[in-house]
């Protein structure tokens, strides 16, 4: 924080000092136990996100930081909570969900006076733990860390992360690994399962306590409408329906696309065996245990919206006494996704084109193009941020891209339409345009082989690649001297890890 800002907002302060406001815990105790996080020994510091404590105002030199982001102190005068929810998974309804290893911590207001809360992920057994350990291992904590502040940086809605502290405490998965606890941070945590627990248990009337809490907190100029309800869902379809447009112009498979991980705010919540995509595949599938292929790349628009109808049902004892409307009602609500997704997404690909203006025959110019990337098994990001390179006054090629396609003639004729499409356009700079691309087609993701070298380092004790990562991916639209290989495809031996999806 700048001193101005401080001056402005007050200096960071300790803890205990923050303001507190407890009011999701405020919440009757059907909707959440308390729980107090299970202590985690030997605690090591692997990351803090001291940006993110000075947005928040916290001071990074609290000494009691340490412990209470592990989870061997309680954050002072907060009782932390567990919340109950189910979901459907892979489509499977599943009635008794919860966080099974996450505790809010605390809910306190930003300097700036917004309301965030603090979760632990790993912390131990809750009673919604169903038998596990209640812990996170450092492996797939590394992961969650990075790519939450990576989203963040591209400007695509996510929970942030706070800290990372990693323990020598053995945990059990495939293989004996090691516990870590990141510290997760967003305006709510509340999932779309937390709705179709209490429809499905018969609870219709603790639907309303529960969506109203997020109206107040998120939606507040729908407070007191008596269709708040209506226009408080169409604003989360809406936002599902952004969220995962940007996903799809980012080539970002979430991978476990359940209704227990999908945010009331619209929010990338959950990491778990996601991917960016390096060698383009309309139908890749980043998850080894996703045999169906569920959730697959070209999968995550249509998954979006049926998980809009699974929330929407569960809303429907809101929207009206009389059945028939509310089914209506639900109906209408639903089906502002596909226009809501298609807008967003074809915005998204005009502005990874250049294209100021979104005109009729745009849509298949993108789909042309994703094409030839799937056949050329071109790589994703560095295809987009190359084709800034395009010129509209003279027909070089389109270097670097074009080497990797399977019939470069076809891509030749593609780039022969997009440039008469970019001359089209009433402003036809190619400057100003490679700079407005440069915004939008990001240089640096978190490739799986990048994540990965960064874990196998911190397993050696080493963090100073998930460091580097987070320097790097902090600013992935930037031309960043002497970081050109973290943008190059992978070298061949990694290009298809698995990633184990336990975590
Ligand atoms: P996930 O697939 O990580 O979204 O988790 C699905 C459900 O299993 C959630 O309710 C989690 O809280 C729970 N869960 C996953 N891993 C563990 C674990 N190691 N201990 C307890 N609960 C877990
Ligand atoms: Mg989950």
């Amino acid at each position: 924080m700048r001193p101005q800002e401080a001056l402005l907002h007050g200096a960071p302060k300790p803890l205990e000092q923050l303001p507190l406001d407890p009011c999701y815990a405020g919440l009757s105790d059907v909707y959440h136990t308390v729980v107090s996080p299970t202590p985690l020994p030997h605690p090591r510091v692997v990351h803090f996100n001291a940006a993110l404590a000075a947005e928040l105002g916290i001071d990074a030199g609290d000494q009691a930081l340490v412990d209470i982001l592990s989870g061997n102190r309680p954050w002072p005068d907060y009782a932390p909570v567990a919340s109950v929810y189910a979901g459907h998974q892979f489509g499977a309804w599943v009635s008794q969900l919860g966080d099974g290893r996450a505790l809010t911590i605390a809910e306190i207001r930003k300097p700036d006076g917004e309301r965030v809360e603090l979760q632990l992920k790993g912390a131990g057994p809750t009673p919604y733990s169903r038998g596990s350990d209640g812990r996170a291992v450092l492996r797939s904590s590394i992961r969650e860390y990075l790519c939450s502040e990576a989203m963040h940086a591209l400007g695509i809605p996510t929970t942030r992360c706070l800290s990372l502290v990693a323990s020598p405490q053995p945990v059990q998965r495939e293989t004996l690994e090691t516990a870590a606890v990141v510290c997760r941070v967003a305006p709510s945590f509340v999932r779309f399962g937390q709705f179709e627990f209490f429809y499905h248990r018969g609870q219709p009337e603790q639907l309303a306590p529960l969506a109203d809490h997020v109206i107040a907190q998120h939606f507040p100029h729908l407070c007191g409408r008596p269709d708040r309800y209506a226009r408080w869902l169409e604003e989360v379809v809406d936002r599902t329906a952004q969220l995962i447009a940007q996903w799809q112009t980012v080539g970002f498979c979430h991978g476990v696309m359940n209704t227990d991980n999908f945010s009331i705010l619209g929010l990338t919540l959950d990491y778990g065996p996601f991917g960016f995509m390096d060698a383009f595949r309309q139908h890749h599938v980043c998850n080894h245990s996703d045999y169906e292929g569920r959730y697959g790349y070209d999968s995550q628009p249509l998954i979006g919206q049926w998980n809009c109808s699974r929330l929407l049902q569960a809303m429907q004892p809101l929207l009206s006494d009389d059945q028939d409307e509310a089914a209506a009602i639900v109906t209408a609500i639903y089906e502002r996704y596909s226009a809501t997704y298609s807008r967003a997404a074809l915005r998204r690909w005009a502005d990874k084109l250049g294209l100021i203006e979104v005109r009729d025959g745009d849509t298949r110019l993108v789909s042309q193009l994703l094409t030839l990337l799937h056949h050329g098994k071109s790589d994703f990001t560095r295809s987009f941020r190359l084709l800034s390179r395009v010129r509209t006054d003279s027909d070089a090629p389109a270097v670097g891209v074009r080497e990797e396609m399977a019939d470069p003639a076809a891509f030749d004729a593609w780039v022969a339409s997009y440039r008469a499409r970019l001359r089209a356009e009433q402003n036809t700079d190619d400057a100003a345009r490679a700079v407005r691309m440069d915004r939008v087609n990001p240089k640096y993701v978190l490739r799986n082989h990048l994540a990965q070298a960064a874990i196998e380092r911190a397993l050696d004790g080493d963090d100073s690649e998930v460091a580097t990562l987070m320097r790097l991916l902090g600013r992935p639209y930037d031309e960043q001297p002497g970081m050109e290989r973290y943008a190059a495809a992978p070298p061949d031996e990694l290009r298809h890890l698995e990633i184990s999806c336990s975590s």
